[in-house]
Parts: structure tokens; C-alpha cells; sequence
């Protein structure tokens, strides 16, 4: 095969290509360059023994390529270039630490424990909770205060009071709080008081809401959608670092499938392809990904073992009397011991943890 240009596509991103079918007509060929031209992308074919293909250079990601597709003598396109860019380790060489505050980084040589109870219930249970996860080792404290349920009729969490017993919990401990925000128009409360805004995964493609959170000043814990491509996922994140805010954490909570041994299925493999794909760090959550408390030491030691730069772990004080997530949640005294092994995964892999 060669390029009508001398074998070479010239300068620029090649962002797409359009192959033919193996009867396109000379014309056909001619209209699809014609097309591309209109794009303000700049067309190279490369004419084979069996068909032809032209390589579309440019980059104009507002313009939809796929209709190219209802040209005659088009067989597909194909997408080259990756639809995000800030989020693409492309982008940036060196991963992305987010720094919490001076107890807590995610993204560097230490495996971040953010540890605390689904949510916040009162100012006894979260304080409990925020002591016993401090002493067992944690580096951050969670908790919700505006809770996603999926039943109108559940507890809906605590709102401004639950945020303010976060933070007296911080006061006291120091530990980052990371906790929820559910609405655009809360973005700016629970700014106010969070170390780290968490969007949970049935928000994770509320675009307004990832703008709002792109546009404050706090990390973002980003959860993935549990129906939620790979590519997705990035392209969502993008609508937080193309707002501004560069402290973006990605966290897999696990994905909805046929399996119901589990709540969720947690695919692994999705934490070295995000490092390979993107620049942020990834946190896992074994506590949604799995749903039982049995399997999450497991999979906190598996998800520091392929990479994870930190582990969101649901602890509470009583999970027998939890308001939300107890089945999933480890006792104070269960987070300790599953620390303690972890430091041994982590210093496998070359990291440090807790
Ligand atoms: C949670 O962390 O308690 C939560 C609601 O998570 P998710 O959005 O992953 O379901
Ligand atoms: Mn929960």
C-alpha cells in the first residue's frame, strides 16, 4: 500500500479511518475526501490491491465523524485517536498525585486506606468510627451525608448536619474527609466542608454535576458508572479536568453483570488498564464491588496487588446496627488486621500502605 502522498499521512494527529469497500468507485472515493475536507480535516488515502482506506488527519472532536459512515462505497470508520485527551497518559508523562491533605496522597509510592462508614448516621457513631479507622491505620476518613438511594423510602442521610459531623471528626483526628455530592447546586456546600468530593456511580455521566465539580477547588473521587465503558469512564473524567480541576481520582466500585454471588462484579484488570490509558490515579472500593464484608480483605490485598494507588473501604463501628451497607462493612478490629496484611502485598509491589 502507499499514500498518495509519498507514503506519508504529514503532520498531525491521525484521527480516524475511513475504509472503503472493496467495489467503492473512484468517485466515491473522491466524495469521502470531499467530506472530510468540509470537516476541516485534511483526507490521505491509501489505495490497496483490495481497497481502499483513507486516513483522516486533524483534530476537531466537535465535528461527528460517524456520519461518514451513510457516504456511498463506505464499508466502517474507524477511531484512532482516544476521544479524551486531558485524562490520557499522553497527556502527561508522570502519573497524577492528589493530595488530600498532609495525612493523606493518593497517586504516589503509599497505598491510601479511605476508610469510614457508608453513612454518616450521628455525631457519636462517625466519631467512633473516625477514631477506630485512625488507630487500625487508615490515611482518610469517608462517610455519606446525602446519600444516592436507590429507594425513595431508605435513609437519605444526614445533609449539611452529617457534613458538619464530618468535619468535626477531622478536626479532631486529622484525617481527609471524602463524602458525596449529589446535586450541582450542593457542589459549592460540600466543597465547603470536604477534603475530597466523591460522585458516586449513579451520577458518574451527570455531566452538569462533573462541570460543577470540575469548577471548585477540591479533589474529585470519581466513581465509575456501574454500566459504564472503559472509555466512558475517561471521557467522563475529562468533563471534570476540562472544568479546571486537574485532582481527579478514578475508583472502579464494580460493574453490574448476570453474577449474583456478589452486589457488584469488581474487574480488576481495569486498574493497569486505567494506568495504561490514563495518567490519574485509581482507587478501588471492594465494599461496593463485591457487597459482603467476607470478600473484601481479599480483594483490598488483590486490588493493591495489581496496582490500586488506594482502597476505599466501608468500616463501621457496629455493622450489625448500620443504617446503610452493613453487610459489606468490616469492624474497626477486621480493617486492622486486613491493613496489616496489605503493607505485606504493598511491599511486594514496591509500595508502602496505611
Ligand atoms: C458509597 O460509596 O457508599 C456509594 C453509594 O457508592 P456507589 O456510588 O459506588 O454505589
Ligand atoms: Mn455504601
Amino acid at each position: 500500500m502507499q499514500g498518495e502522498s509519498g507514503g506519508g499521512v504529514g503532520g498531525g494527529s491521525i484521527d480516524m479511518i475511513v475504509i472503503m469497500q472493496p467495489s467503492a468507485t473512484e468517485q466515491q472515493v473522491e466524495h469521502v475526501k470531499q467530506l472530510i475536507k468540509e470537516m476541516g480535516l485534511s483526507p490521505h488515502p491509501i489505495v490497496g490491491t483490495e481497497l481502499t482506506v483513507v486516513a483522516v488527519v486533524g483534530d476537531d472532536r466537535k465535528k461527528d465523524r460517524d456520519a461518514m459512515e451513510q457516504a456511498p462505497g463506505v464499508d466502517r470508520v474507524m477511531r484512532v485517536l482516544q476521544p479524551y485527551k486531558m485524562a490520557a497518559r499522553a497527556a502527561q508523562p508522570e502519573r497524577t498525585i492528589v493530595r488530600l491533605n498532609d495525612l493523606c496522597s493518593v497517586g504516589g509510592d503509599q497505598v491510601a486506606v479511605i476508610a469510614g462508614p457508608c453513612s454518616v448516621e450521628n455525631e457519636a457513631q462517625i466519631m467512633d468510627a473516625a477514631r477506630k479507622v485512625k488507630a487500625a491505620g487508615a490515611n482518610a476518613l469517608r462517610g455519606g451525608a446525602f446519600k444516592p438511594r436507590t429507594n425513595p423510602y431508605s435513609f437519605q442521610g444526614l445533609g449539611e448536619d452529617g457534613l458538619k459531623m464530618l468535619a468535626a471528626a477531622r478536626d479532631e483526628t486529622g484525617l481527609a474527609v471524602v463524602t458525596e455530592v449529589l446535586t450541582p447546586s450542593e457542589v459549592d456546600l460540600v466543597s465547603s466542608y470536604a477534603d475530597c468530593l466523591q460522585i458516586g456511580t449513579r451520577n458518574a455521566q451527570n455531566f452538569k454535576l462533573l462541570e460543577a465539580c470540575g469548577r471548585q477547588p477540591k479533589p474529585v473521587m470519581f466513581k465509575r458508572g456501574m454500566a459504564m465503558t472503559v472509555d466512558e469512564f475517561l471521557q467522563a473524567a475529562e468533563y471534570i479536568l476540562a472544568n479546571g480541576n486537574p485532582n481527579v481520582i478514578l475508583c472502579e466500585r464494580g460493574i453490574r453483570t448476570f453474577e449474583k454471588y456478589v452486589r457488584n462484579t469488581l474487574p480488576l484488570a481495569v486498574v493497569p488498564e486505567l494506568h495504561h490509558r490514563s495518567h490519574l490515579p485509581v482507587v478501588v472500593d471492594p465494599s461496593q464491588g463485591t457487597g459482603h464484608a467476607r470478600l473484601v480483605p481479599d480483594m483490598c490485598r488483590a486490588a493493591v496487588a495489581c496496582g490500586a494507588d488506594g482502597l476505599l473501604i466501608e468500616v463501621h463501628p457496629d455493622p450489625e446496627h448500620a443504617m446503610t451497607d452493613g453487610a459489606q462493612s468490616l469492624t474497626p478490629e477486621a480493617l486492622e488486621t486486613t491493613i496489616a496484611s496489605l503493607r505485606r502485598v504493598a511491599a511486594a509491589v514496591d509500595r508502602t500502605c496505611g
